[in-house]
């Protein structure tokens, strides 16, 4: 559905976007994570079509947005960075106007439709400069899905709104993300574990993980891991720690004379380790906890 390959821009030998490749198959709603600067923005201006990119390509469906611009384009939504809006029209002459220059067949009961879903029917009489900047939002989202894109592509959806107003959007785009493929750039953590399955971490241009949901929800719940070093025969160990309920994963990391293994699991496990060694006569040389967050996670990942 959206395929970016061998991705690259450059700004006057500035590498903003270095060499990234990802697919997002139909119906996926993913997160575009990264810190300020890393190239997120870059990133999605190129797979609308703003700019071109200095290398690779973009896929939109069957269309290459350089080579095709007109029909890729019909396939996506864009709620650009703040969201540019004309303040001095008003909402429904916006959105007239919209719908007019994207040629929407019967664009009135359209726009009926998106009022309703954005949650907009009470303001559309009014000027767009004068609305909240929560109301400003679900315009621009609203602008963004008229012509019943397959694609919505958004940037930093929820940027410079109040608790309420956030928690109001956010709803807003789970129920887009319904219907739609969903391409969410955020530098807010909270904001992709509110509402996507699959998260796209950037940092300086690169990709530096992609994770499905389920391993977005074990590791923001903060999952245990334990360090161990220990004295005892490796098979019949590996053999009884996996029998274990609540152990997830264990990894030999080290051998020597002595073993390490990091060992993950849903529960703290020291205990029943401690009660296992001590059954089977196997000495403990060290054991600690780590609890990885997401958050943390996050921090390593993009952090020099
Ligand atoms: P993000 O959206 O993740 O905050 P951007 O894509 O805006 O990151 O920026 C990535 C890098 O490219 C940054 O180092 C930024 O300074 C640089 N950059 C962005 N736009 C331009 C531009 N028009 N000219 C020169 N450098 C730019």
């Amino acid at each position: 559905m959206i395929e970016v390959t061998n991705l690259t821009k450059r700004y006057n030998g500035v590498v903003a976007v270095d060499n990234i490749s990802f697919k997002i198959e139909r119906g996926e709603v993913v997160g575009f994570l990264g810190p300020n600067g890393a190239g997120k923005t870059t990133t999605l201006r190129m797979l609308t079509g703003y700019f071109p990119p200095t290398q690779g390509t973009c896929k939109i469906g069957d269309y290459d947005i350089e080579e095709s611009p007109i029909e890729a384009k019909r396939s996506i939504g864009y709620l650009p960075e703040n969201n540019p809006l004309y303040h001095e029209m008003k909402v429904m002459e916006y959105l007239e106007f919209l719908g007019a220059l994207r040629e929407i067949h019967d664009s009135r009961n359209r726009i009926k439709e998106v009022a309703e879903l954005c949650r907009i029917k009470e303001i559309i009489s009014k000027t767009i400069g004068e609305l909240s900047r929560g109301y400003r939002q679900r315009v621009g989202l609203a602008q963004a899905i008229l012509h019943n894109p397959e694609i919505l592509i958004m940037d930093e959806p929820t940027e410079g709104l109040d608790p309420n107003q956030v928690a109001q959007v956010r709803e807003l785009i789970k129920e887009l993300g319904k219907e739609k493929t969903v391409l969410l750039s955020t530098h807010r953590l909270p904001e992709v574990e509110a509402t996507c399955k699959r998260i796209l971490i950037i940092n300086r241009g690169k990709i530096i993980a992609d994770a499905g949901k389920d391993e977005l929800h074990k590791m923001a719940k903060g999952k245990e891991v334990i360090e161990l070093e220990i004295k005892a025969p490796k098979e019949k160990f590996l053999e009884i720690i996996q029998e274990q309920p609540d152990i997830e994963g264990i990894e030999l990391k080290e051998e020597g004379e002595t073993q390490k293994y990091e060992i993950s699991s849903a529960t703290d496990p020291r205990e029943n380790i401690f009660n296992l060694c001590v059954a089977n006569n196997w000495t403990i040389i060290d054991m600690h906890r780590r609890v990885v967050s997401l958050e943390s996670v996050f921090r390593e990942l993009t952090q020099e």
